[in-house]
């Protein structure tokens, strides 16, 4: 009997949001059948959390009565398939987490909540009107009866309405509703909507579709016909139109497989809209939950159900920002990252991955294409198509006819001043000029800041105090419409001091410029101009950025101002002139990345300029006008730039050609920030690959101190990537039991050293 029980019994194994690599084995005694994949509710310590099984055997190693037992499972949720769970599993073997750390927080929230599951999973009650109904509605309603008839109205719109809907639309819709069934006019059905998988008629009808230029028509041939792993680099001019390309790589891949998936990454929020609308126009013929986004501001609601209907298949086009690589896509068949050279790919804190690194092993898993799209491509993709592991596809040209690249003008700031030319609140004549003349011709301009706020410092003359964050070794910034000094490190607020705190001096004055002050200068400089500011301060509202993008692109702005959120992928249509102010800190940075950002964030500014066929004009203001990136940029030479910068990365064995990997470690104090370092490093030293890692010198980070933690870092280099991984692998558990810092955390493929 006991020998027959033991035989029965079945044990999961399950993956925890918790910093230990394992698997949690439990006990599984419920009715529904287990299976990797699906979610449960197990016991941990004291509390019940949300596991996911990935295994389910008959056997555990764990003692009969350390086993406690899973409490619930979900299983009117399809399970997450073994590939997507494989994916959750690469990640966390190549970021250094757990399996766990990565696979729960993925899902969204109300998943991982079990009370929500049954209310989740309910079975989805809809109101169809009836032949009999269509014909004796609204005749059949009084005539004053207007919400009667709104819901009228709302059943004949569409084949069927959500109950929940529909009831909502009149407090006694329940009540008519179950009239009208009893005369037949409308069912009431139950279960999910089943998806409609027979071949639609074609999505698009390529008569209406833009005339593809040859060079468009060369890369959506190439797309179309690759059945395998395919990464392609799609390095089109700005305005080359690579969105076009994307759709109709799209439509072809939509038409081909009425149950393909495709997935778009773009790097902002922000930019979804605008991809949306054109996905929605383009594939009209869509139904509406078969295109939707994916991103971290998207209601809880709404984060769910558009997970699901990925999930479930139901989504044909998922739209996100970099979390959505990590969306279960049962059928995905396309992958394209737009604007993959962007450093907002890679999150920052907790699993510290790359969306589009982790979108070309999700293709290669999968056998799929991968598109990576750009003007500027990073150095590290162009080097992998350098070495023809992914194959280049040349957009050279503007897509719309008559549109050239704009002409680009660098304003020698030191001439300026040695001939006395007049310049306002560091707005050069000449572009103060251009201004004024785009503004006489109804044309838009755009001036390109990187530094928001009013002033980045307030400081004193008489004693030379300077207002600093009491929490960070940082100064705050000047707010001026807020009336506030705001640290930008930590978000420390204070109102702005009438004098000097440390000798009472009245006379304390912003230094140096941010947005906040230009979009003042320029008020005053160009006099009859609309100008808008955007930035972070000024789209802090939900929704506002889209408000203030849709005033320009209706005309209704003559200069926006604004930082890197003007820069990216916007199609303004009237824009003809670009201004940089303060663009030459970047090309000192001890950052080996930083010209390689400047230049692209340089590049895909300008290129707002002069879209839709008015030649455009770009106003760089420089100290260092003979500076070989600016050339570079003048000529649009980005080939030349990438070139230069590879082989100049090539001698200091830099990036792509050596791996990193950083430590950083955040304590009460440095010292002991520092001393976890030197620990951790002595401790790597004699673990297998470690030969082969270089370890530099823990040092303190640029702002050491943020919120009254002290942090620091410690770089490791390796020729070979797969050395370089052995070694942290090795490293995790003594990592794990050195003490004295508060956090502590690896990070593979750093951006920022
Ligand atoms: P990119 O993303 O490469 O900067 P977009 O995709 O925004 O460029 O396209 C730039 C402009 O060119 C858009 O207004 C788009 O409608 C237009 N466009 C794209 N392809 C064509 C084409 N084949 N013929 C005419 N206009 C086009
Ligand atoms: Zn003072
Ligand atoms: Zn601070």
């Amino acid at each position: 009997m006991r020998a027959a029980q033991r035989m029965n019994a079945v044990f999961v194994r399950v993956a925890l949001d918790h910093p230990l690599p394992t698997l949690f084995d439990y006990r599984y005694e419920l009715a529904p059948v287990p299976a990797p994949g699906l979610l449960v509710r197990v016991p941990f310590g004291r509390r019940d959390v949300v596991g996911l099984i990935c295994e389910v055997t008959s056997q555990s190693d764990v003692p009969a009565d350390k086993l406690r037992a899973v409490a619930a499972i979900c299983d009117s949720c399809a399970p997450l398939s073994d590939e997507w769970r494989a994916l959750a599993a690469f990640a966390a073997e190549y970021y250094q987490r757990g399996l766990g750390e990565v696979a729960l927080p993925a899902l969204p929230q109300a998943l991982r909540d079990p009370s929500r599951w049954a209310r989740l999973f309910a079975p989805e009650e809809r109101y169809r009107l009836l032949p009999a109904g269509r014909a004796a509605l609204p005749d059949a309603l009084p005539a004053r009866a207007s919400a009667l008839r709104r819901l009228a109205d709302a059943l004949a719109a569409q084949p069927a309405l959500a109950a929940a809907e529909a009831r909502a639309l009149h407090p006694k819709a329940s009540a008519t509703l179950d009239e009208w069934r009893s005369l037949g006019w409308v069912a009431l059905e139950t279960g999910p909507e089943t998806p409609d998988l027979a071949q639609p008629p074609a999505l698009t009808d390529d008569a209406l579709l833009p005339h593809l230029t040859p060079e468009q028509q060369q890369a959506v041939d190439s797309i179309t016909a690759a059945r395998d792993f395919a990464p392609f680099l799609l390095h089109g001019v700005t305005g080359s139109g690579k969105t076009e390309v994307y759709l109709h790589a799209l439509a072809g891949l939509l038409n081909a497989r009425p149950d393909a998936q495709a997935l778009v990454l773009v790097p902002e929020i922000n930019l979804t809209p605008q991809f949306e609308a054109a996905f929605r126009t383009r594939f009209a013929a869509l139904p509406e939950n078969a295109i939707v986004t994916m991103h971290s501001g998207l209601a809880e609601g709404e984060r769910v159900r558009n997970w699901l209907a990925a999930h479930t298949g139901r989504a044909r086009i998922v739209l996100g920002t970099r979390l959505a690589i990590l969306a279960s896509l049962p059928k995905l068949a396309l992958i394209v990252v737009d604007e993959e050279h962007d450093p907002a790919y890679k999150q920052q804190e907790g699993l510290r991955y790359s969306a589009r690194d982790l979108a070309i092993y999700r293709a290669k898993q999968l056998a799929i294409p991968v598109v990576l799209g750009s003007a500027t491509p990073s150095l590290e993709s162009w080097w992998q198509a350098d070495q023809g592991r992914y194959t280049r596809l040349t957009l050279s040209r503007r897509a719309v006819a008559d549109a050239v690249l704009p002409s680009v003008k660098l304003i020698d700031l030191e001439e300026e001043r040695r001939r006395g030319r007049a310049s306002i609140e560091g707005l050069s004549g000449p572009l103060v000029t251009a201004l004024k003349a785009r503004l006489e011709r109804s044309e838009q301009s755009l001036v390109f800041l990187n530094r928001r706020g009013y002033a980045p410092i307030l400081s004193c003359d008489a004693c030379g105090w300077v207002a600093g964050c009491p929490r960070c070794s940082a100064y705050v910034v000047l707010h001026k419409p807020e009336r506030t000094l705001r640290c930008h490190h930590c978000g420390w607020e204070s109102r702005i001091p009438k004098s000097c705190p440390d000798c009472g001096n009245v006379d304390i004055a912003p230094m140096g410029r941010g947005t906040q002050r230009v979009e003042e200068t320029l008020a005053s400089a160009v006099p009859g101009a609309r100008v808008l500011r955007i930035d972070a301060d000024s789209t802090r509202r939900k929704g506002s950025a889209q408000a203030l993008f849709s005033d320009v692109h209706a005309g209704e702005v003559d200069i926006l101002v604004g930082t890197q959120m003007i820069a990216k992928g916007h199609d303004f249509q009237r824009v003809t002139l670009v201004g940089v102010l303060n663009a030459d800190t970047a090309l000192f940075s001890h950052d080996f990345r930083a010209s390689e950002r400047l230049f692209a964030q340089l590049m895909q500014v300008s290129g707002r300029a002069g879209r839709s066929g008015l030649p455009g004009e770009v106003m760089i203001q420089t100290r260092y006008p003979r500076h070989a990136l600016y050339h570079a940029l003048a000529r649009h030479d980005y080939v030349g730039f990438a070139n230069s910068t590879l082989a100049e990365r090539r001698d200091a064995q830099l990036p792509p050609f050596v791996y990193q990997a950083l430590l950083r470690a955040e304590g009460r104090t440095l010292e002991a920030a520092l001393a976890f370092l030197q620990q951790a490093a002595a401790a790597l030293a004699p673990l297998p690959g470690a030969d082969r890692v270089t370890v530099y010198d823990a040092v303190p980070l640029t702002v050491v101190k943020v919120f009254n933690v002290h942090r620091a870092q410690l770089l490791l280099e390796c020729a070979s990537r797969a050395a370089l991984q052995t070694a942290l692998r090795a490293w995790q558990p003594a990592l794990r039991s050195l003490k004295g810092v508060l956090r502590w955390a690896v990070e593979v493929d750093p951006l920022d050293i």
